[in-house]
């Protein structure tokens, strides 16, 4: 059993050297009174939170650190081989955290019910299976419970969503277009600008990179102001985001990336009182809150996929070898697209 182990606890910017391949031996089989289920995994998922595990001591307990000299683990796509679960049977296809292996014995301790622990059941696969790692897994779900249920989106209203090419900002995007509304995104290359003019459907997109000052782009592209902000990334883009906020905006506070790797703080966010003043709903929110929208979430997206209303662009590279370097890349936007690690395809 191919295994990518977490090396130590981390600080800074996470390496590829952080973690390592090993081989072990595994039995294909659930072991004698063993509750859950032994998988084969197909897809893994590169996500931004799994940088938030590897610290000693993990910022306000949002979640537990990985074990040094384990697997780490993450969303993935894996087929059951062999199961001592009622609610599970060799051939099911399931998509929840997983182990960054080639198997893994898990007990889906909440059933289907939760996204943390659960393992759900594919039910269509008429679709790429790797999309249950992003477009039908945690991201989309995170976009589309983010977006629909916190941002109160209107027809004609100005939306602006940063890391707007990746896994859940590309789907925010489109969400936000398919509702009538105007939306600028923003991205770290001129690759990504690209694609989101020409492929994602944005009505505009803008390389932060190049701004020196982001106060005066965000002006540019939105004279009349921002409606909702869909932050992925924090920092300095959300602090100039609440300049341009109009009176009554609602910023998701969706994800932080920028500091994500930040050892000490050298400023602070410097215009939140700008919540006060315009009458700001700003609102951090986690994915795992929202399980219970999948059923919903599901039966609105599909139609869209099949229908060709909604394009996912992903960035695969094959094998546990190349997690390294796939997993460090998110954190230098070396990801064009949701990143996907390729185990085995069936
Ligand atoms: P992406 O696919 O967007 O990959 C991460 C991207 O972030 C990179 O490609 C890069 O894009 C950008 N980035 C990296 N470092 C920085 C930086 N210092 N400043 C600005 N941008 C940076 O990841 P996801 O779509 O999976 O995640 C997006 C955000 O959503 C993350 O913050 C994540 O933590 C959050 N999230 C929150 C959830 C919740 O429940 N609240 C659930 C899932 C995700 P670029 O080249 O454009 O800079």
């Amino acid at each position: 059993n191919k295994q990518l182990i977490f090396r130590d606890y981390v600080t800074g910017l996470p390496k590829e050297s952080d973690m390592y391949v090993t081989t072990s031996t595994i039995k294909l089989k659930v072991p004698e009174g063993f509750h859950g289920v032994l998988v084969k995994n197909l897809y893994l998922s590169c996500d931004p939170f799994m940088r938030l595990r590897m610290p000693r001591v993990t910022l306000n307990g949002y979640s537990s650190s990985y074990t040094p000299g384990a697997p780490l683990t993450g969303y993935g796509v894996a087929k059951v081989l062999d199961s001592g679960h009622p609610d599970y049977k060799a051939g099911d296809l399931v998509w929840g955290i997983t182990g960054w292996e080639e198997y893994s014995l898990i007990t889906p301790t909440e059933g289907l019910k939760s996204l943390e622990q659960g393992l759900k059941k594919i039910q269509h696969t008429d679709v790429p299976l790797s999309y249950y790692t992003g477009l039908l897994g945690m991201p989309g779900m995170t976009a589309y419970a983010g977006f629909y249920e916190l941002c109160s989106p209107k027809k004609g209203e100005y939306v602006f969503v940063s890391a707007a090419s990746g896994a859940v900002g590309q789907l925010v995007g489109q969400f936000a277009k398919l509702l009538g509304c105007y939306v600028v995104g923003s991205a770290g290359s001129k690759e990504k600008v690209d694609l989101l003019k020409n492929k994602l459907g944005y009505d505009d997109a803008f390389n932060y990179k190049e701004e020196h000052d982001l106060d005066a782009a965000l002006k540019r592209y939105f004279p009349e102001g921002i409606d909702i902000y869909f932050d992925n990334v924090g920092g300095k883009t959300l602090d100039a985001v609440l300049l341009n906020m109009r009176v009554h905006g609602r910023i998701a506070v969706c994800g932080m990336i920028s500091q994500y790797n930040v050892h000490q703080q050298p400023e602070g966010v410097q215009n939140l009182t700008c919540l006060l003043f315009k009458r700001i709903h700003m609102v951090g929110f986690s994915v795992l809150d929202h399980h219970q929208l999948y059923p919903k979430f599901i039966e609105t997206v599909l139609p869209y996929i099949k229908e060709g209303k909604i394009v996912y662009v992903e960035d695969m590279v094959e094998g546990l070898e190349s997690g390294p370097a796939a997993l460090v890349g998110l954190f230098s936007g070396r990801n064009v697209g949701k990143k996907v690690v390729v185990v085995a395809r069936e």
